[in-house]
C-alpha cells in the first residue's frame, strides 16, 4: 500500500492534476472577468496615462490638417515668445488672435463654405481646435464678428459695460483703436 503512494505512476498523475488545476487558471478564468476586476488591471491603473495615437480621424481631415497644424505651430510660437518690451496685456494679443483664427477657419468651413461634414466639425471642436462658446456667439445677431469672449464680459470693464471694440465705428470718438484684452481693432457687426 505504502509503495503504491510512491509509485511513479501516482507522482505522474498527481503532478499532472496539479498542473491542470493551477496552470490554466489565470489564463482561462481571469480574462473572462471585467477589466476592473481582473488581477492584471491594478498595475495598469497606477501607470500614468500614455497618449496613444488611436484617434479616429473623420473623412476630410486631410483637407483641414495642414492649416490647423500651421495655426497650432503659430500658437506655440506665440506662447513661447519672450514678450520683450511689450506691455503685459499686449503679450497675450497674438494668442487671442490665433485662437480666433482657428475657430473662424473651422466655423467658415462648416457654416459658410459648407466644405466639411458635421462629423469633422464636431471632431475639431472636441479636439480643441476651436472654441465652442465663441462659435456659439457668432451665430447670434450682432456677434457675428466677435473677437473673444472676454470682450463681452461686463465684469471685465469699467462701468459694467462691454469692451470698446464692441462699439460700432460710427459711435466711437477714436476711429483707430486696439482693445486692451485682445488687441481687437473693432468687432461690431456693421464695422
Ligand atoms: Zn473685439
Ligand atoms: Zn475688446
Amino acid at each position: 500500500m505504502v509503495w503504491c503512494f510512491y509509485s511513479p505512476s501516482f507522482l505522474l498523475d498527481g503532478s499532472t492534476i496539479t498542473a491542470a488545476l493551477l496552470l490554466p487558471f489565470p489564463v482561462t478564468f481571469f480574462p473572462l472577468l471585467p477589466a476592473n476586476l481582473s488581477p492584471f488591471s491594478n498595475r495598469s491603473q497606477k501607470m500614468p496615462k500614455v497618449k496613444t495615437n488611436r484617434v479616429k480621424y473623420p473623412e476630410g481631415w486631410e483637407l483641414v490638417e495642414p492649416t490647423l497644424n500651421e495655426l497650432q505651430a503659430k500658437m506655440r510660437e506665440a506662447e513661447n515668445d519672450p514678450h520683450d518690451g511689450k506691455r503685459k496685456c499686449e503679450a497675450l494679443w497674438p494668442i487671442f488672435k490665433i485662437a480666433h483664427q482657428k475657430s473662424r477657419y473651422i466655423f467658415d468651413l462648416y457654416y459658410r463654405r459648407k466644405e466639411i461634414s458635421a462629423e469633422l466639425y464636431e471632431f475639431c471642436l472636441d479636439q480643441g481646435y476651436a472654441d465652442r462658446n465663441l462659435m456659439a456667439k457668432w451665430k447670434k445677431p450682432g456677434y457675428e464678428r466677435l473677437c473673444c469672449l472676454r470682450c463681452i464680459q461686463p465684469r471685465d470693464h469699467n462701468f459694467q459695460t462691454t469692451c470698446v471694440c464692441r462699439v460700432p465705428k460710427h459711435l466711437r470718438e477714436e476711429k483707430v483703436i486696439e482693445c486692451v484684452h485682445c488687441g481687437c481693432k473693432g468687432c461690431a457687426s456693421g464695422d
